[in-house]
């Protein structure tokens, strides 16, 4: 009966929501206190006022003022967002800021993760029907827009860290404006449709470019906290930063005051190095001395040692965080009082070899390293040492060049096709690439099957659309299946991605080609590439072998690790990554062509080769593996420009091969 049940149901809420209560109330004040200290939390009122009477809104702050945890929860409490009005989505240009993020806030209005506070990205999705304050990659968000045009689920989107000017952050500016100009005009005419709210997030002095963009958009600036930071530069340039970093960490802990510090470092594998060298010269500290923890941050890092960043230090401890560029500006640590910087960064950026999305060991630019030197500053005075000179860093960029400036265009145009957008030349972007090279990207894409001839994406495009590599590269991988060679050309496009896997010191060179020789492949270097690799796997990597063979080990390991996320990207793609031709050598070449049949030349009767497309003559690299050769055609990945036209990654074909390569756009009558 009815008060059985009721009776039952009350004594389970005694049992479990009872003590929880106060719990939760005491929590609920602890967060809300330290909430109210954060530098934003004085705009409150303003921030909201603003993104009420505006539609598109930019706030500029400092590093840890407090936006990108707390304009969310503003927009929340002042019931701007509900299920019925849709959430709010936060873009991160990083999937470890994002998830870290999430849990942050999920903390703070002391919910579960996952309920009203969730994340999305790559693999990993927190989030349900209740989530109304989202964290996600940009990335996920240009997905999001392929089932979901006009991004119903939300009422505001949050472009976050705009400084960083990603390529995917740049495609969102341009897509999420003409979003919400859509909603807008729907609205007019009497549709049931809730405006879009944009809010534009930025760490660095830009504000007026972005507001200039959303059509004037307001602009606001919180006020940070930044005491002074003395800033010291090295006198001599440091030969190499790891030791350099090193003998500062110890300089600071054994000459300084209390305070943390912070390492700014290029990537994981400096990260664990330096760990394990903190650690060993730590245990030789004498015994009064305070003890050194440190503790790495990374993109890759587990996220349950994540967490011990923003542990404070145990008793008479310091810590010494090392960090990625995460620390720059997306994710703010306390109790920092010193920074070394060590002037470098890992950029993501596309691989101009073969187009491939990896990271890339840069300078910072002027502004990284005004960002880096703030973390000392955010709660008492600080130190920043950089680990270069004064005349270095005078050299360096003033700011990151934005990806969209950088990068390979046809894969972006592939990508703004794939998200919908028509007509990429006129698309709205912030800082538009010449129209020339937008022309030249969609010719490729056309010629590689992409795109039809009215420019729309053809389910080849699609399926090439999720590759992370140049549209080139992604046909020959997915045409592989076809031509039966998939492992053969995977391996081959990872070993492509690096500068060369040889090592050719200039006073052993004929030494060096001699003892090579071996390896050489009659078709040329791709087939090289891969007896290389087979030898290179026979003896398991062996040094004294890549030694004694002039093998260059660390680039071999380094496009392994290309392959694996190869392997790993055919997998999620259902491509059987691990089909082999075995010997028949000539389907991987004839595989190579439908990518790169417009990178051939064919044999004159004065023996030189004059290129298919260009009527161009170009001339073979010395360090190929076709130097010198005589045959009917020759297929190349690159061709770089000195004093010649020289092609390297060059093979032999035959032009017979072509029209099958590329029926659409060879036929008889062109060869
Ligand atoms: P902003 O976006 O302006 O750089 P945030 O909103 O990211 O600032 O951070 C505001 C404050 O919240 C930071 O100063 C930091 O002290 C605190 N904070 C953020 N993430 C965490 C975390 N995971 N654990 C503890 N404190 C955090
Ligand atoms: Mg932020």
């Amino acid at each position: 009966s009815k008060s059985q049940i009721k009776e039952r149901s009350f004594h389970k809420k005694q049992k479990v929501d009872k003590p929880n209560r106060a719990h939760v109330k005491a929590k609920r004040k602890e967060m809300l206190d330290f909430r109210k200290q954060l530098p934003i939390y004085s705009g409150r009122d303003a921030i909201i006022k603003a993104i009420q009477d505006n539609p598109s809104v930019i706030v500029m702050g400092e590093t840890g003022s407090g936006k990108t945890t707390q304009i969310p929860q503003f927009i929340k409490e002042a019931g701007m967002i509900s299920d019925t009005l849709g959430g709010v989505a936060i873009t991160q240009p990083r999937r470890v800021a994002a998830v870290n993020l999430a849990k942050r806030v999920a903390e703070e209005t002391v919910t579960k993760l996952g309920g009203q506070v969730g994340y999305t990205v790559r693999f990993d999705d927190t989030s349900s029907s209740h989530t109304i304050i989202k964290y996600l990659t940009d990335g996920m968000l240009l997905r999001e827009i392929l089932s979901d045009e006009l991004l119903l689920r939300y009422k505001v989107i949050v472009l976050d860290e705009a400084h960083e000017r990603t390529l995917r952050t740049d495609m969102l500016f341009g897509m999420v404006k003409n979003i919400q100009k859509i909603r807008h005009e729907k609205l007019q005419k009497g549709e049931d449709i809730q405006e879009l709210k944009i809010v534009v997030m930025s760490a660095t002095l830009d504000a007026e470019k972005f507001s200039e963009f959303f059509d004037g958009a307001k602009i606001l600036y919180v006020s940070g906290r930044l005491h002074p930071v003395d800033t010291y530069f090295t006198n001599e340039p440091q030969a190499d930063y790891l030791d350099a970093t090193l003998v500062s960490i110890f300089q600071i802990h054994t000459k300084n005051p209390h305070g943390d510090i912070l390492v700014f470092l290029p990537g994981q594998e400096a990260i664990e190095t330096l760990t394990g060298l903190v650690n060993d010269y730590a245990k030789q500290l004498k015994g009064k001395q305070q003890r050194l923890l440190p503790c790495p941050l990374f993109a890759a890092l587990p996220p349950s040692q994540q967490q011990t960043v923003f542990n404070p230090a145990p008793k008479n401890t310091r810590k010494v965080i090392l960090a990625t560029n995460i620390a720059e500006t997306s994710i703010t640590i306390p109790g920092i009082k010193y920074v070394v910087d060590c002037g470098l960064a890992k950029m993501r950026g596309f691989n101009p070899k073969i187009g491939v999305e990896s990271l890339l060991l840069h300078p910072i630019s002027k502004s990284s390293a005004w960002q880096r030197t703030g973390r000392a500053g955010r709660e008492r005075a600080g130190v920043c040492y950089r680990l270069y000179t004064e005349d270095t860093f005078r050299d360096l960029e003033d700011d990151t060049i934005p990806e969209i400036r950088r990068c390979n265009l046809s894969a972006a145009v592939l990508s703004l096709k794939a998200s919908g957008i028509e007509n990429v030349l006129e698309f709205d972007y912030m800082d538009r690439p010449s129209r020339i090279s937008l022309v030249r990207a969609l010719e490729e894409l056309y010629a590689l099957g992409a795109i039809d001839d009215t420019g729309k994406l053809s389910p080849l495009g699609r399926k090439m659309s999720e590759f992370p590599l140049d549209p080139a590269f992604s046909k020959v991988l997915i045409q592989s299946v076809d031509y039966g060679c998939t492992l053969e050309v995977i391996a081959i496009i990872s070993l492509l991605s690096v500068d060369t896997i040889f090592f050719t010191p200039s006073d052993k060179r004929d030494q060096a080609a001699e003892v090579r020789r071996k390896f050489l492949h009659p078709d040329g270097d791709h087939l090289t590439l891969l007896n290389v690799l087979k030898g290179y796997w026979e003896v398991k990597g062996d040094i004294e072998w890549c030694k004694e063979n002039f093998i260059n080990i660390r680039n071999v390991k380094i496009a392994l690790e290309v392959r694996e996320q190869l392997v790993r990207f055919c997998e999620r793609l259902d491509i059987p990554s691990q089909t082999t031709c075995g010997t028949e050598t000539e389907s991987v070449l004839k595989c190579f062509l439908t990518g790169f049949f417009q990178n051939t030349a064919l044999l004159q009767p004065d023996g030189s080769y004059k290129t298919v497309t260009g009527n161009q003559i170009v001339k073979i690299h010395p360090g190929s593996a076709m130097f010198g050769k005589r045959v009917e055609g020759i297929m190349y990945n690159e061709l770089v420009f000195t004093t010649k036209h020289y092609v390297r990654g060059v093979s032999a074909i035959q032009a017979a091969w072509l029209p099958q390569a590329a029926p659409k756009y060879f036929n008889n009558k062109t060869l």
